[in-house]
């Protein structure tokens, strides 16, 4: 009769973790999270009923139901203590669901495999007992080194590194960590097997356990049999690994991700003819800058881009303080800036080439830093264009420390020198702006109440003026630095939440400049000379595609002149150029 005592304070147990640690992923109401366990609860009862398991009220059972325990546990506390107090989009994962169930499970199979008292049957519910816990092992080993719960870039960043990393990996791990980890391991594994084998000396049992094989069967099918409502694929950590898995078909399925895409269209320059030393060209693409708030485009009152005013007046710069945004998202604007699609041609799908594509094509190294998201529904078409580069890191795949963009630093200094083309992705100015910049940077004071406001945002600016001068010093001083290309995605609204329409032109005014090196002047003056000339001409960012052609001198039909603002046949102006994907003119923004 005791024996029932154990599903009831299981359905208590893990009642209560749903009403405390499922907030953030399951907006359900504690009558649905009761309802829900409910069912394996009910099972549970059943079974011991019909099939008078004495296992379930033994050291043995309670290690079956402690499996469950922590299988069913580990994801929602992890979550919990990795988002909490955070507004979350709601997932609706099964996890506690699915413990119960588990619970059960080993239960069951512990009837199955111990009712004759023989070693080889204990191994045997101790190994799957571990392969069970072997999830929640890993993400409690994540959790302890990153302070963060398992999250799809992690589980990318995995299923993208090859075996021999892997091994490297393994090998980082400190010793110190290494071996008390093995230690307790193959501890908790023997205790697991000596209660596991100890149950099977109790002889209970008249026959074969039927009723036990047969719940057991039932709820793996209900576990992980029945497509795609097995309970399995609803826990939180499956649908993290289902839609990894999805963001890679879609990777493999963009051609444009391909390093030799596309096959008809051929590209020439005479940078890297004959494998010639030509040097580097650096595009940085920053993030929700609004370049009235620069002092270097605008008059702004503050002076919030010290080192880029400070080259406003050297020769080798040139700064378009006309310039827009295409859209206020990120994901429309950088994939129109690095591709050919533009507001104003048409392109046909087969003909889409991006920046990367094309550098691959002339023979450039390619690199892609990004400090942006990986796989959210607001980078992949982005990550799709990153994925032909030929070496590439995302900051947010490494969770070790807060991230400001200046770690992006530490990736540029594993280049080598050569003929590089390196795109350098920053977060920039993203709201919340105060957690963009260091306190170094902290020049005009954060106030809690206004997290919109213009110091936090200035402040934001600041100190990516700083992480332009310091990815400009390096790559000059290192890396034979040829061109230098910088442009905002969007702009920003101060002093309100981001919007997804089109409100103004405050969120597509963007700061645009190009820096030429002496070297580069020299050899191409007419592209020197069109810059100059254009300074004070409008820009749209879709054109960026364009203005690359022309600093890496393509020659043939890709190279658009009236397009590139590097070049005597650039076309555009107020009255020709758009914003709002199309639909706004320039001419509409009154302040220019
Ligand atoms: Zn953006």
């Amino acid at each position: 009769m005791d024996c029932y005592v154990i599903p009831v304070a299981l359905y208590v147990l893990f009642g209560i973790g749903f009403c405390f640690f499922s907030q953030e992923m399951d907006a359900s109401d504690y009558r649905v999270g009761f309802w829900r366990l409910f069912q394996p609860f009910l099972l549970f009862i059943l079974y011991i009923y019909l099939s008078r398991s004495v296992t379930a009220g033994l050291p043995a059972g309670l290690l079956a139901c402690a499996t469950g325990v922590i299988t069913g546990f580990t994801f929602p506390v992890l979550f919990h203590l990795t988002h909490r107090g955070e507004p979350h989009a709601y997932s609706f994962p099964v996890d506690f669901t699915f413990g119960l169930f588990v619970s059960v499970l080993f239960v069951a199979l512990a009837d199955v495999l111990l009712f004759r008292n023989q070693a080889v049957f204990a191994v045997l519910l101790t190994v799957t007992e571990i392969l069970f816990l072997l999830p929640a092992f890993f993400q409690l080993a994540y959790f302890i080194y990153y302070r963060r719960c398992v999250n799809e870039p992690a589980v990318l960043a995995l299923l993208h590194t090859n075996r021999l990393e892997a091994g490297e990996y393994i090998r980082l791990i400190p010793s110190t960590i290494l071996i008390p980890a093995s230690a307790g391991f193959l501890l908790a594994a023997g205790v697991m097997f000596r209660i596991n084998l100890a149950a099977g000396t109790v002889e209970t049992y008249a026959g074969f356990p039927v009723a036990a094989l047969i719940t057991f069967l039932f709820i793996m099918i209900l576990l992980f049999g029945i497509g795609r409502y097995a309970f399995f694929r609803r826990t939180a950590p499956a649908k993290i690994c289902i839609q990894a898995k999805e963001h890679i078909k879609r990777m493999q399925d963009s051609p444009l991700s391909d390093r030799d895409y596309p096959s008809h269209i051929t590209a020439e320059s005479v940078l890297t003819k004959n494998k010639s030393d030509f040097g580097t060209v650096l595009l940085v693409i920053g993030e929700s800058a609004n370049r009235m708030h620069m002092r270097a485009f605008s008059d702004y009152e503050r002076e919030t881009t010290p080192w880029l005013s400070g080259q406003s007046g050297n020769k080798n710069f040139y700064l378009f303080p006309n310039s827009y945004a295409t859209w206020i998202q990120t994901l429309e604007t950088v994939t129109m800036a690095l591709t050919n699609k533009n507001q104003y041609d048409r392109v046909q799908k087969e003909d889409e080439i991006s920046v990367i594509n094309l550098a691959n094509k002339l023979g450039f190294k390619t690199y892609w830093f990004s400090a942006q998201g990986y796989s959210d529904t607001t980078s992949s078409d982005v990550t799709v264009i990153a994925g032909a580069a030929q070496h590439k890191h995302w900051l947010l795949q490494d969770y070790t420390v807060r991230q400001y963009d200046e770690k992006l630093l530490e990736y540029l200094k594993a280049v080598d020198t050569g003929n590089n083309f390196i795109v350098v992705h920053l977060e920039g100015s993203h709201s919340d702006f105060h957690l963009r910049y260091p306190t170094q940077f902290a020049k005009w004071s954060y106030d809690k109440k206004d997290p919109y406001g213009s110091n936090p945002y200035d402040n934001s600016i600041l100190y990516t003026d700083h992480i332009l001068s310091q990815l400009f010093a390096y790559a000059k001083e290192h890396l034979n630095l040829q061109a230098m290309i910088y442009f905002s995605d969007h702009g920003s609204l101060i002093g309100q939440q981001r919007q997804s329409s089109f409100t103004g032109f405050e969120d597509v005014r963007i700061p645009f400049f190009v820096y030429l090196s002496e070297a580069y002047a020299a050899r191409f003056p007419d592209t020197a000379r069109a810059l100059r000339r254009h300074t004070a001409s409008c820009f749209t960012n879709d054109l960026v595609f364009d203005l690359l052609c022309g600093i890496f001198q393509v020659t043939g039909a890709l190279h658009k002149e009236k397009n590139d603002i590097s070049s005597m046949s650039y076309g555009f102006t107020a009255e020709t150029l758009k914003t709002g994907l199309g639909k706004v003119s320039l001419k509409e923004d009154l302040r220019h």
